[in-house]
């Protein structure tokens, strides 16, 4: 997954990447994550505005954990990147044109998308991740899962917080 910086420069050629990608390392560092397909990139590089625009785009389809009820679910990620390049020094008082266009100033000539792929993965996984927006989770007590069974433990209120109210109610 490599860019030829100074092949585009000045040019008006448009480059293609497409790659797939190994992300087995991800995997085996994240609590959430069962297990990843290939990460599918398909990018476009173009000299734009005295540097080159990258956009990809991605597809990968994990296996995440439930953080709630720990169960395995499939979870396509789909989504689309942009990364600006240039081999130019950057010139400090230099305003950038739009706030949101951060530059990759770089000294190589060939630039690997595998880092910043990876990246963007790490940026794009919920943080809790859920099987569904309902998942009722495990029971506290008995630990089974109550999207499949329900359980005969007490629907007692065990909320600290209602503790309190229940003495002051018993009175
Ligand atoms: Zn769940
Ligand atoms: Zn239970």
């Amino acid at each position: 997954m490599l860019i030829h910086l100074r092949e585009l420069y000045g040019k008006q050629d448009k480059a293609h990447i497409s790659d797939k990608l190994d992300i087995s390392d991800i995997v085996s560092n994240h609590l959430s994550m069962n297990s990843a397909g290939l990460v599918q990139t398909e990018a476009d590089a173009i000299f734009e505005a005295g540097r080159v625009r990258v956009n990809a785009h991605v597809h990968v389809d994990l296996e995440l954990i439930c953080s709630r009820c720990l169960v395995v679910f499939e979870d396509p990620l789909v989504f689309s990147y942009t990364e600006l390049f240039s081999n130019e020094t950057p010139k400090e008082d230099e305003e950038p044109a739009d706030k949101d266009d951060t530059v990759n100033y770089v000294t190589e000539d060939k630039i690997s998308l595998v880092p910043y792929t990876k990246e963007h993965i790490l940026l794009e996984l919920p943080m809790f991740p859920l099987c569904s927006d309902h998942c009722k989770g495990l029971c506290p007590t008995c630990g089974v899962n109550l999207n499949d069974e329900a359980c005969n433990c007490t629907k007692e209120l065990t909320d600290p917080r209602w503790s309190g109210l229940k003495g002051f109610l018993s009175k």
